[in-house]
């Protein structure tokens, strides 16, 4: 539908009124369609997050919108809230013509936006779905020609079928790009700047990132219009989080980290630097008999969907990954994040670590550190503003000991209590250790595998299938007053 023009955004017009500081707010005084404040009421939202506090009313009023902010904060229902309800007063979307585009960095990110848009958007009849590279265009194209309203994608798959001529954005008034920067670190930039430049210029264009480089500055300057700025305080992981460096030689990192191992944790993550030490790692856990799954980069799509599967799911008690996992990744009840090598940059960090002590729960972090690592250390503890505690030989034994003792004593009554949890407490209690290694399967020990496979209870072997997606209930629209929260602006 032709965006309505809203007065003042127009290239050359008034500059938009500066809006007041929001004071605090619930979700009802936003002004959000009361079908979402329900959902929201029903997921458990109490309060709007910071970022929401602060992005949602610029964003209803048809503002550009840069927001520095991670993931974590609660971004993505920033923009999800304002975008949902003003397409819920949309007609359809035609065949190929979206009306909302969002992009991300990874399939897991896309997958995890469009999971959220199917929980809150869930009976609004609104359609999306995801579109990434390293799987079939088949499904992809099908869903465009039958017509969605927002399209979740990466760069790089949207930009082929763009070329191809499935993608039209005539009727397109929203873009949001998410995880900007990280767009940028992974040479996304220049795909970003092609997608762009096709969008009608009367859009509304909403950046997140959780830093800021001067490359995305550029793109802001140049992409959007008059934007409104919200900045929440500096990327800082929580207070929940304890942080440890084990000071070691790079042959003592196996054996810390299976001592790690060997505490009481019901989820781990281990970060390696390259694709092929998260390999090697997680080769080398389940030949010790842990129950693993790894994630990296060069792994197809379908075997990145199963380790995510089995790690949500319990059935992989660690998940071994690169940093394509630092970001983005929701999963409640990560109790230990283990750099196995430590970050070069200390963003890298704190993205890593903050997939523990998530929704106000314990976690810890653990960095292993060689001396040549030792300058990446300075500078997380630069960006942190604190000092992290370094534990030698003799201190990192005795920390695990009183550690066994605090596991053993209390930590049960602090554990996560989430149905996920649970389920992936019962699993690892009836699950024989080393089932769940098939994730890690090299070409060598494929055979070793397949009889191990052969030996693990059907109902206990992961699925090839990703999570299956709900179908959206289709509801008949209602009218409401033209401009309330439908306007859209013009740029240039
Ligand atoms: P995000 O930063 O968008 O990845 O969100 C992180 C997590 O916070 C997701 O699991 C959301 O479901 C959850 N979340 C988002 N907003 C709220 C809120 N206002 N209250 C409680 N949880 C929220």
């Amino acid at each position: 539908m032709e965006p309505q023009k809203t007065p003042g955004r127009t290239r050359g017009g008034p500059e938009p009124k500066k809006s007041p500081k929001p004071e605090a707010t619930g979700f009802a005084e936003f002004g959000l369609a009361r079908e979402l404040l329900r959902t929201v009421e029903r997921l458990g939202w109490a309060t709007p997050t910071p970022v929401q506090q602060e992005a949602i009313p610029p964003v209803l009023a048809g503002h550009d919108l840069i927001a520095l902010a991670q993931t974590g904060t609660g971004k993505t229902g920033a923009y999800l809230l304002p975008i949902l309800t003003v397409l819920i007063d949309r007609p359809r979307a035609k065949p190929l013509n979206p009306s909302v585009v969002v992009l991300a960095p990874t399939r897991e990110l896309v997958q995890q936006i469009d999971e959220q848009v199917k929980s809150l958007g869930a009976g609004l009849g609104i359609r999306s779905m995801t579109i990434f590279g390293g799987v079939s265009d088949r499904p992809q194209i099908s869903q465009l020609m039958a017509g969605v309203e927002l399209v979740v994608a990466t760069p790089g798959r949207l930009l082929d079928l763009i070329g191809q001529r499935l993608v039209h954005f005539a009727e397109l008034t929203h873009c949001v790009l998410d995880e900007a920067d990280r767009m940028f670190d992974m040479g996304f930039i220049a795909d970003l700047k092609r997608i762009l430049y096709r969008m009608p210029a009367r859009r509304q264009t909403l950046l997140f990132s959780a830093t800021m480089p001067d490359e995305i500055k550029r793109l802001t300057r140049e992409f959007l219009y008059q934007p409104r700025e919200v900045q929440l305080a500096p990327s800082k992981p929580p207070e929940e989080l304890s942080h440890e460096v084990w000071e070691l030689e790079p042959d003592d990192k196996n054996e810390a980290l299976a001592r790690l191992l060997r505490e009481d944790y019901d989820s781990v993550l281990v970060f390696t630097r390259t694709k092929h030490r998260a390999d090697r790692v997680a080769r080398q856990l389940a030949r010790g008999g842990e129950n693993v799954a790894v994630l990296h980069g060069d792994r197809s799509q379908k075997q990145r969907d199963l380790a995510l599967d089995r790690f949500k799911q319990g059935d992989a008690r660690v998940l071994v990954a690169t940093d394509v996992a630092s970001r983005g990744l929701d999963i409640t009840g990560i109790g230990l994040v283990i750099n196995y090598d430590t970050p070069r940059d200390p963003d890298d960090y704190v993205h890593r670590v903050g997939r523990t002590a998530r929704a106000k729960r314990q976690g810890r972090a653990v960095t292993l550190l060689t001396a040549d690592e030792a300058k990446y250390i300075r500078k997380i503890e630069q960006l942190l503003k604190q000092r992290i505690d370094r534990y030698g030989d003799d201190r990192r034994n005795s920390r695990s000991a009183a550690d066994d003792a605090r596991q053993r004593s209390g930590s049960r009554a602090e554990e996560d209590q989430s149905p996920a949890a649970k389920t992936r407490r019962r699993r690892r209690s009836r699950k024989p250790s080393g089932a769940g290694d098939t994730e890690v399967r090299s070409q060598t020990e494929r055979q070793e595998a397949r009889n191990h496979e052969s030996a693990t209870p059907v109902k206990d072997r992961p699925t090839d299938q990703p999570a299956a997606v709900k179908p959206v209930k289709r509801v008949t629209r209602r009218g409401r007053s033209p401009g309330s929260s439908g306007r859209s602006n013009r740029r240039r």
